[in-house]
């Protein structure tokens, strides 16, 4: 391998990283990116692309959201990746639902955001809800990209317009500025950011396991056109009390307690409702949440289960068939939704310690190079 001198090498291709390649690209920093595979293959091409502002955890998360938010709206064109949908339906089926949503409205977060009675809903989402559906919140403020096709986009583009310096199925064993050792021999950076996922042991095991991460591993679905078009992401009762930004509100106790005594099963299999569209028609459908220190590959069939009878009481519609099953796998910790840590002089290690690393990526890069680069970043109100 050629030795180069960048200003900025980032290990790791999913999402955290190529946000980071972005942000510094845009500066007009010279960047590589350094990646262990042929191209990003786990979480980042795994998730559901839903950019979520509404529900992200009060404050920080979800001024983040936004901002990340902001950034896939201006890249997306730019990369020639289309937004499969814009917004959020969130069902509401009993009254203590209800009142979680009112309590949201209520908040600076409900901002632009609606509550739709039962007609009203039905009549947008072309006759969509259950026979108990009491009414659903609407968000204007998500997007939503096909991560599958989006990544890749994203990294091509990042090569091909923004001038980055992609090293594939290269893995980086030492991260030391001015140079990384890599499985491909030297590269010289001068500042290096480590966004590597779910590898917890490759660089810097002794810092991260300070964290006392965890891993979580979640069953998706890709079911057969539905035969309707879904006018924006939906996701049901369950995310009220799962997404902070619903469930640290006093009014979703009560939700809460009334869900789990009414589906013991979803709460044991951490299952709440995302359904999100693709242009072929498909529904990316899920998901399900299970904590180990090295979750099994062996996913639970009664989560999917859960997953499609979710599918159906929001939807008012039995599920299409399937056709894909995946499961995925994404860092977390109790005490924070995301870290960055400066392990040594010129590095920053970031990793995503939540479900939201495509809702607040861009955001995080922003913060970590303005900080490490002194690069000047953009804002959202
Ligand atoms: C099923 C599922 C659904 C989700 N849904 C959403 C959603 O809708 N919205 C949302 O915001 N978030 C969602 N998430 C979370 C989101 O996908 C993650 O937060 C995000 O993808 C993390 O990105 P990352 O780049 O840190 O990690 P990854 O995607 O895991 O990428 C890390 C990369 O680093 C590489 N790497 C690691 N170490 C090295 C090394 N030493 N040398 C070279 N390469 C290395 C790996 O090969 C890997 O490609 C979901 C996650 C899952 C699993």
């Amino acid at each position: 391998m050629t030795t180069q001198a960048f200003d900025l090498a980032v290990v790791g291709g999913g999402v955290i990283g190529l946000a980071h390649a972005y942000v510094a690209a845009r500066a007009g920093r010279r960047v590589a990116v350094i990646e262990r595979d042929a191209h990003a293959n786990g979480a980042s091409i795994r998730n559901f692309g839903f950019v979520t502002v509404t529900g992200q955890a009060r404050g920080d998360g979800w001024r983040l959201a936004r901002r990340t938010r902001d950034v896939w709206a201006d890249v997306a064109p730019k990369a020639r990746i289309p937004l499969e949908h814009r917004g959020l339906w969130l069902t509401a089926r009993s009254n203590e639902a209800v009142a979680v949503v009112e309590a949201f409205l209520a908040t600076e977060m409900g901002d632009g955001c609606r509550f739709a009675d039962a007609a009203t809903f039905r009549r947008e989402s072309g006759g969509l809800g259950g026979a108990d559906l009491k009414g659903a919140l609407f968000s204007p403020h998500e997007v939503r990209v096909e991560s599958r096709a989006a990544i890749p986009r994203l990294a091509a583009w990042l090569a091909e317009a923004m001038g980055v310096t992609f090293f594939n199925e290269t893995v980086v064993f030492e991260a030391a500025p001015p140079a990384l050792g890599t499985s491909r021999g030297r590269i010289e950076a001068g500042a290096v950011v480590v966004c590597p996922g779910d590898d917890f042991v490759t660089l810097y095991p002794d810092r991260i396991a300070a964290y006392a991460l965890r891993k979580c591993r979640l069953s998706m679905l890709k079911l057969a056109d539905p035969g309707f078009r879904l006018p924006a992401a939906l996701m049901s009762d369950l995310g009220l009390v799962r997404y902070q930004g619903y469930a640290e509100l006093p009014e979703a106790r009560a939700l809460e307690a009334r869900l789990r005594a009414e589906h013991p099963d979803c709460f044991a299999n951490g299952v709440h409702l995302i359904v999100a569209q693709g242009a072929d028609g498909g529904l990316i459908v899920g998901d399900s949440h299970h904590y180990d220190h090295l979750p099994a590959p062996f996913a639970p069939a009664e989560a999917e289960r859960c997953i499609l009878e979710e599918y159906a009481r929001a939807t008012g519609r039995a599920a299409p068939p399937a056709l894909e099953r995946w499961t995925g796998v994404y860092a977390v910790a109790d005490d924070r939704s995301y870290l960055i840590d400066a392990p040594a002089d010129g590095v920053r290690l970031v990793i995503v310690t939540s479900g939201t690393g495509a809702s607040t990526g861009f955001a995080i890069a922003e913060r970590v190079l303005g900080d490490l680069m002194g690069l000047e970043v953009g804002t959202t109100a």
